[in-house]
């Protein structure tokens, strides 16, 4: 593995500060590598896996980059203000926020607990409305511009049996992100999301025995024949964050072509 002191094949976020909510392990894990090989200060966030986040960070500072783990529920308002300020104090501003954590529950509409639905809701589009508006407080207090980048799902742009608050949520995720773009884009604050079709982390293997699918499945849907990787679903946000690309308002879908293909299922294909 390259060290993060050797040359850098960029140092596109060099002197910035990022923050990656959720990042304890999964997709905001990989964001949160990916940004630090990219030069940015990054601030580890997590809810509860606080071993896992303090071994983000272990990695990324062996590596010779900089980082820290912060704990703070992203559905709390509290919580989320504190995590903002103490970027500032660390790294001494805010220049990358980006709303990765995410759960999910599976069961059929007509069963779901509201409390469950409730919760959903709460964590993936209220924590990313919360995180957002946290974060654009501060950049738009800032001289130097700001971008933020929401991880939606492909689950937000189509229905899916078992997730109908998983897919409201998202579907909320990603017009929250458009509505955001348009009212602070003049001042230089960039809002995007991403919309990752299946990757391959512990959301994914928790939820696959019940939703009744198994790897074969994803695969024979899926143009591309297989998950995507964090690594890639990392390479987008990247792409997002930047603040030389003239784009906002923007949901990059990632799904390996799945949206795209109205109709597959193959048999013979592993
Ligand atoms: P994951 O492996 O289950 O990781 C989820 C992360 O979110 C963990 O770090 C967890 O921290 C954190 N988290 C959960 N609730 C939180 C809260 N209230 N406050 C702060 N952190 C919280 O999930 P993932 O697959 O990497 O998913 C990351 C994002 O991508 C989610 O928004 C998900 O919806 C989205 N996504 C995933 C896929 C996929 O196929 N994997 C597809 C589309 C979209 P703790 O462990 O400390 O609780």
């Amino acid at each position: 593995m390259q060290a993060l002191d050797e040359p850098r094949m960029s140092d596109t976020f060099a002197g910035d500060a990022a923050i990656v909510t959720g990042a304890s392990k999964g997709i905001g894990s990989g964001i949160a590598t990916k940004l630090a090989e990219q030069g940015a200060s990054v601030v580890v966030n997590y809810r509860s896996s606080e071993k896992r986040a303090e071994s983000v960070v272990d990695e990324i500072v062996d590596r010779g980059g900089e980082a820290v783990a912060v704990q703070a529920d992203v559905s709390d308002e509290d919580d989320v203000a504190a995590m903002v300020e103490a970027t500032v104090d660390y790294f001494g501003s805010l220049d990358v926020m980006v709303n990765n954590a995410g759960m999910t529950t599976l069961g059929p509409a007509e069963e779901i607990d509201i409390e469950d639905w409730r919760r959903v809701v709460d964590v993936d589009l209220t924590g990313v409305f919360i995180g957002s508006r946290a974060a654009g407080r501060q950049m738009l207090s800032q001289d130097d511009s700001g971008a933020i980048v929401n991880v939606a799902s492909m689950m937000g742009e189509m229905g899916f049996h078992m997730r109908a608050p998983y897919c409201a949520a998202k579907a909320g995720v990603i017009n929250l992100t458009r509505t955001l773009a348009v009212e602070w884009a003049e001042d230089g604050v960039s809002v995007n999301a991403l919309a990752p079709g299946f990757i391959q982390t512990d959301i994914t293997d928790q939820t696959q025995d019940s939703a009744g699918y198994t790897d074969i499945d994803i695969h024979r849907r899926t143009p591309m024949a297989r998950y995507g990787t964090v690594e890639e679903m990392a390479n987008c946000v990247s792409f997002l964050a930047r603040d030389d690309n003239y784009v906002t308002g923007e949901v990059l879908r990632a799904d390996g072509g799945w949206v795209s293909d109205a109709w597959r299922y193959r048999e013979n294909r592993a």
